[in-house]
């Protein structure tokens, strides 16, 4: 080959210069059109989908394409809310490999905990073929409530207010009542919402029960802080209850927002009396029952409520009155500065006592002496005292999608040609920053796409050099020998 080339460009004949001059305008017009084909190629998304079946499930499809074996898919998934840490739950979808493949995936809800109305899931897929090639789908989102209702909604003041039934007026007082209760939250407690939150009234509290897969003995309503989200059944012949029970949930949005942190533990004394307050003090009833319990000398210990509150209703009745109790003598007495200090210390990592004690200068025993005193009840009775119950339940709370593992979920309705079974859901750290050594054409930003691409075009280009220079140079120097 290099003879003949050798040869073309020593001999001087003319049509030697002009099948020269047609072979590498050939060439260079191939390889021109090669290179920017192949530089695209790589792993296309041809279709991506979510789809629900509320309450139940939420289904990820999607098909790619590649110039070589689609080797592994993985879905990562998750929702919109606070975290401890970057973690992502991902799912392996079973196919066939080959350039085109259809996969697909179910999230089911009984397995992984159910999420609150209103929440925003998100998905992407990693893709890799047989030649290295990666690809990763942009973050797409969907909106878990269900298509039933004829869901209207009233919003401003940091308040998007969602309902189905009780028309307009109704929608609008249960709106503006969580819209003042917010202002009212915010200068007595210096708790403010950094984004609006979303309150999801529902008509009944069957209608609530269906859309939450779980069933809380006495559900009412439900405050998820790290969705900014509450939900509440509400039929039209409740407004004042509602009004009051959606500030009360708002109340614990709010304190979670504030106090969200890994380290950190709130009280449900605090939690409960700041969410009391927010909903506007006990009804008289409680506050009868609260009296009746002082004049008896039969009031609780404060650090009894530290933990979940009594299953027995009169003394669970007992234990929201008066943690607000002791909540309205820490405001009045000493202003909303310090309580949105006292949150902050929690939220710091701070022990109750600790934050107690930096901020007021007393501790839990101490705060419930000093509150004693300040409403003329009985003294506190130290070793007679029960015990704290170490489990927080009175914020309801749902498993986080991404805290614990998900077991294997059941074999889905598959299209043909498509074997996407669930065979593993792990938990895994989010990749950080790599500690190996980074290509260069990384560190250029130029992508492997790019680069198989360009390769590609270069073998093709030399290819297409030899395909139309052999044809060329052979007649080229047949007809120089003829010319001898
Ligand atoms: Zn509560």
């Amino acid at each position: 080959m290099l003879y003949y080339l050798h040869s073309c460009f020593t001999e001087r004949s003319p049509m030697t210069k002009f099948q020269l001059f047609v072979f590498a305008l050939l060439s260079l017009l191939l390889c021109s059109l090669a290179v920017p084909v192949r530089a695209q190629a790589g792993i296309q998304l041809v279709s991506n989908e979510g789809s629900l079946s509320f309450p139940e499930s939420a289904t990820f499809r999607a098909e790619f394409q590649a110039g070589a074996n689609i080797t592994l898919v993985v879905l990562e998934y998750g929702v919109d809310q606070l975290t401890c840490g970057t973690v992502v739950a991902k799912s392996f979808p079973q196919f066939t490999p080959a350039a085109d493949v259809q996969v697909e995936w179910t999230w089911e809800m009984r397995q992984s905990g159910s999420l609150p109305p209103g929440a925003l899931l998100w998905w992407r897929w990693q893709v890799q073929d047989a030649s290295g090639v990666q690809f990763t789908s942009p973050k797409q989102t969907i909106l878990w409530l269900d298509d039933i209702h004829d869901w209207q909604a009233v919003t401003g003041g940091n308040i998007n207010l969602h309902y189905y039934e009780g028309g307009q007026a109704f929608g609008q007082a249960l709106h503006d009542a969580a819209a003042q209760a917010l202002v009212r939250l915010s200068q007595d407690v210096g708790l403010r919402p950094e984004k609006p939150v979303d309150i999801y009234i529902y008509a009944n509290t069957n209608d609530l029960r269906d859309a939450i897969l779980y069933e809380p003995d006495w559900v009412g309503g439900q405050a998820f802080p790290g969705n900014n989200i509450v939900i509440i059944g509400v039929s039209a012949d409740q407004l004042d209850w509602g009004k009051s029970t959606e500030a009360h949930e708002l109340t614990h949005v709010l304190v979670g927002h504030l106090t969200f942190t890994c380290l950190g533990f709130i009280p449900t004394w605090l939690n409960e009396g700041l969410a009391m307050y927010g909903e506007g003090g006990p009804q008289s009833v409680e506050l009868a029952q609260f009296d009746q319990a002082k004049a008896a000398d039969q009031l609780l210990a404060l650090r009894s409520l530290t933990g979940g509150f009594s299953e027995e209703s009169d003394r669970a009745n007992l234990s929201y009155t008066e943690s607000y109790s002791v909540i309205n003598f820490l405001i009045q007495t000493y202003g909303r500065d310090k309580m949105t200090a006292l949150l902050a210390a929690l939220r710091n990592g701070a022990t109750t006592d600790e934050a107690l004690q930096s901020v007021y200068g007393f501790d839990t025993d101490g705060l419930d002496d000093a509150w004693r005193t300040s409403i003329s009840a009985a003294p506190r009775v130290g070793s007679s005292n029960p015990t704290p119950v170490p489990i927080p339940t009175q914020v309801p709370t749902i498993v986080p999608v991404g805290a614990a593992p998900v077991a294997p979920a059941a074999p889905t309705p598959r299209p043909t040609q498509v074997q996407a079974t669930v065979t593993q859901v792990t938990i895994t750290q989010a990749p950080g920053p790599a500690a190996t050594s980074v290509p260069l054409t990384e560190r250029l930003g130029i992508s492997r796409d790019v680069v198989l691409g360009v390769e590609f075009g270069l073998v093709g280009c030399i290819l297409t050099v030899l395909v139309i220079a052999v044809p060329v140079l052979v007649t080229t120097r047949r007809h120089h020998r003829r010319q001898k």
